[in-house]
């Protein structure tokens, strides 16, 4: 099996490299020119999000990923009623993604299939398209790719249109990449809404291309056809049409860009009267003396409904701020081994029973919960307490949701390393605000996660620490493996964890292998591949011997029989030919992905359907 080089950046889940950490995908929804599109659930927030999946045969070509993270950057910029809006992006082993806002319903295509709606209807979804783009120019995105399968309609939200598939957007500003996309994008384009300029020499191609699809889209949405040639009027085609519908379709048409309207807003300027023209200039009927009696009678209890209902939408919406505000405060959105590393404020200095044990007179093994010596710990965040043995962050209101404590026993160098603990998570009583978010909004209860972690001791105050971290978030949570050391991170997701307390082991052998272990003696596995950290790590990875550490996000964390041993590698036997023998490097240098010397081994097995984080 390969191990992981900790000189890459990964994201990876074992065994199912393609599951994306933190959504469960339920069904393929669409498949288009750059991948599959799928509706998906956001675990975090127990939310129906799209998951856009590059194909993982465009991923290997480096123009369609420049492409995809394109997309994710238009979209990124914008934010707009009418456009679909992006949640987050990342990258698999083995592809791309990024998650949108899901969009309930068909697409223009679909509508314009079905017997056509009133123009009045056709006008107001026009207009907000327009408005989209006009937005998207004036943030510098052209689309590019404007038609009607890329324009979906959210029923949920009230029937309303959303631009989609920002996949060959660019920026005006940026000439470099827009340049660079042009081969593919000529290749991918939509031939039949793609303006003249545009079919010719794609980099020329500005806001006024999108002019010209918005010209053809609204031609057809009104007519039902493409205009093809010189076309006829719409009004001529279908004689119930305003006939100013011409001159403006006209103009979005023209064969050069110069002589189309310069900007949407122009365009929107001259669409604009024509769609509520007719709500507005309807003459009321006249009306019986009763029916005007009756008409303020309406009016008066209308009113008053309306006063009501509003204090009383105020109302909630203040307890639903407060309870968010308080949600906000106790959550953390950011990984956990961030979280912990954190700036969490001043450490204070504690001593538990323990014991210490060194050889060659340097300390080489400290466990803590019971013996005769006290070791020195560094605790922050939050408070700790020693109970019967095990050490606990207790839930305490009011009090910061993330806790750390650090043995404070510098110098403990090794070549081989062993920590261990037993640990255990457990939620705390929610909050009243939190459970009235639960129960309002389904807003799912802060998730608590305990962690071992390996920490950098030299780190500037400044500087973010260097760190391994073992997270255990509870049952059906998949342990994670989190490392970031100097610029490199990484996230490995494993099986779902079992019910707590569980057994967790962090262990690195004589060549640098890092291998983390869950269960006790009889039943111990490997759940993640190794992470090289190669040979001298402790210098080369860490700056120096690291401290073990524990910590605590939300809810009670507990540790028992927690161990940190350190051993340096044992003498080489002698006669041992140098090049075969495991090199102790003695300056730090890169490291070249070395095979793990404890055999190879297998990874629990990953259950269907895990939750990820
Ligand atoms: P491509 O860039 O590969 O052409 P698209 O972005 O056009 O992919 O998406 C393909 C299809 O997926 C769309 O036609 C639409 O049916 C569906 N789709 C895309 N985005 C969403 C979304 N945010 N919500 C729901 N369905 C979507």
């Amino acid at each position: 099996m390969p191990s992981l080089d900790v000189t890459s950046t990964a994201i990876s889940r074992t065994h199912s490299p393609d599951l994306i950490p933190g959504y469960r995908l339920e069904s393929l929804v669409g498949a288009g020119g750059m991948g599959e599109v799928h509706k998906a659930t956001q675990l975090s927030l127990g939310r129906t999000v799209a998951v856009k999946l590059l194909s993982q045969q465009l991923a290997q070509e480096e123009s369609f990923v420049a492409r995809f993270q394109k997309e994710a950057a238009a979209l990124a910029t914008l934010r707009h009623p009418n456009i679909v809006s992006i949640v987050d992006k990342g990258s698999t082993v083995s592809t791309y993604y990024l998650v949108m806002e899901f969009v309930d319903g068909p697409s223009l295509r679909e509508r314009m299939r079905a017997p056509q709606e009133d123009s009045q209807d056709t006008l107001r979804v026009m207009l907000q398209i327009c408005r989209a783009i006009e937005y998207a120019h004036g943030r510098g995105v052209i689309h590019r790719d404007l038609k009607p399968e890329n324009i979906l309609f959210d029923e949920q939200a009230g029937d309303i249109p959303k631009v989609t598939d920002f996949g060959l957007a660019s920026f005006l500003e940026d000439t470099s990449t827009r340049f660079a996309l042009t081969g593919t994008h000529m290749a991918m384009g939509t031939l039949s809404y793609m303006a003249p300029e545009q079919r010719v020499d794609a980099k020329n191609a500005d806001g006024r291309a999108d002019i010209f699809a918005l010209g053809l889209i609204l031609y057809e949405m009104l007519v039902g056809e493409l205009p093809a040639g010189s076309f006829e009027p719409p009004s001529r085609r279908k004689p119930k049409l305003d006939p100013r519908l011409d001159g403006i379709i006209a103009n979005c048409l023209k064969q050069q860009p110069a002589d189309r309207y310069a900007t949407v807003s122009d365009l929107i300027r001259d669409l604009e009267p024509l769609a509520p023209h007719y709500y507005t200039t309807m003459r009321p009927a006249k009306l019986s003396r009763m029916q005007r009696v009756g008409r303020a009678v309406r009016k008066a209890v209308r009113v008053f409904m309306q006063g009501v209902a509003a204090l009383l939408v105020l109302s909630a919406m203040g307890v639903l701020a407060l309870a968010y505000q308080r949600t906000l405060e106790r959550r953390v959105p950011i990984p956990p081994g961030i979280a912990l590393t954190g700036a969490l404020g001043p450490a204070s200095a504690e001593r538990f029973a323990g014991r210490l044990s060194s050889s060659d007179g340097e300390p080489r093994k400290v466990t803590l919960g019971e013996g005769p010596d006290k070791p020195s710990m560094l605790v922050s965040g939050r408070r700790l307490e020693l109970d019967d043995k095990k050490l606990v962050f207790p839930a305490v209101e009011g009090q910061s949701r993330v806790g750390l404590m650090r043995v404070d026993l510098p110098g403990m160098k090794g070549d081989t390393a062993r920590f261990v603990a037993r640990v255990n998570t457990l939620r705390r009583e929610p909050t009243f605000p939190e459970t009235l978010r639960h129960a309002l909004l389904q807003d799912p209860l802060p998730d608590s996660q305990v962690a071992l972690l390996l920490l950098e001791e030299t780190a500037q105050p400044d500087d973010p620490k260097r760190y391994v971290a073992l997270v255990y978030g509870g049952a059906g949570v998949p342990i994670r493996l989190e490392w970031r050391l100097g610029e490199k991170r990484g996230t490995m997701l494993g099986p779902d964890s079992p019910e707590g307390p569980v057994e967790l082991e962090l262990a690195v052998d004589e060549e640098g292998a890092l291998v983390a272990l869950l269960g006790s003696k009889g039943d111990k596995r490997p759940i993640f591949e190794p992470l090289q950290l190669g040979l001298n790590w402790q210098e080369l990875r860490f700056g120096g011997p690291p401290a073990p550490a524990f910590g605590c996000i939300e809810g009670i964390c507990q540790a028992e029989s927690f161990s940190y041993q350190v051993k340096p590698a044992p003498p080489k036997p002698a006669g041992v030919v140098q090049a075969s023998a495991p090199v102790r490097a003695e300056t730090p240098r890169p490291v070249a992905p070395t095979p793990a010397k404890r055999p190879p081994p297998k990874p629990a097995p990953a259950p269907k359907g895990k939750r990820s984080k």
